[in-house]
Parts: C-alpha cells; structure tokens; sequence
C-alpha cells in the first residue's frame, strides 16, 4: 500500500484525490488517508502531491511507519 504522511499535516491540497483510480483517498480532520486495503499501488497520487508526502510502505523512513497505522485506524472508523 502506499501511506500519505507527515507532509500533509495541515496542507491537504488533495490532488492525490482527483488522480486515484480505486478512490481509496479520504479526507481526515488533520490529513488525507489512503485506504490500505483498496490501494493497488498504481503511484499516481505520488506524482501529484506538491509537498511529496506519499511513499509506499516499503520506502518509508521507520519514522513513518506511525502513519500507515493511523490509516488503518481512521479507516476502521469512518
Ligand atoms: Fe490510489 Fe494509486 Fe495512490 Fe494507491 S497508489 S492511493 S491506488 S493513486
């Protein structure tokens, strides 16, 4: 799956949303979430973030990993 991360804490430019071919993007309160269930790693989202905040799972600094559970999270919830 690919993980939306720190970068767009209170950006939310969303572009990544226009692009997604699964619409497995969703809007939170503090960032946009990718839902990793639904992801099939197509990277257009990744081309299109202006402030480069997705990586998929595999390339992302250990710091990061925090973000792909708050994505299973928010997805459990809404
Ligand atoms: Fe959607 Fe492709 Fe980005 Fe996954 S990698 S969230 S399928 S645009």
């Amino acid at each position: 799956s690919h993980v939306i991360t720190a970068p767009c804490q209170g950006e939310k430019f969303g572009e990544c949303v226009e692009v997604c071919p699964v619409d497995c993007i969703l809007e939170g309160d503090d960032q946009y979430y990718i839902d990793p269930d639904i992801c099939i790693d197509c990277g257009a989202c990744v081309a299109v973030c202006p402030v480069d905040a997705i990586f998929h799972e595999e390339d992302m600094l250990p710091e990061d990993e925090k973000y792909l559970e708050k994505a299973r999270e928010f997805f459990a919830n809404n």
